[in-house]
């Protein structure tokens, strides 16, 4: 039955209302909470090269 099928389809979209978001600067992906609160390896690394300096 295609109905079922379609239903199952909207279903499923109600448990996802929130789209993913990837970091523009490292490439990671995930909750856009988690973007914005994550700490991206590339800023570790500048934080490393400015300690050597
Ligand atoms: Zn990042």
């Amino acid at each position: 039955m295609e109905a079922q099928l379609e239903a199952a389809l909207d279903a499923w979209n109600d448990l996802s209302p929130t789209p993913l978001r990837e970091c523009p600067v490292c490439g990671k992906v995930g909750l856009p909470e988690r973007i914005q609160q994550h700490k991206c390896t590339i800023q570790f690394l500048e934080e490393e090269n400015s300690g050597i300096q």
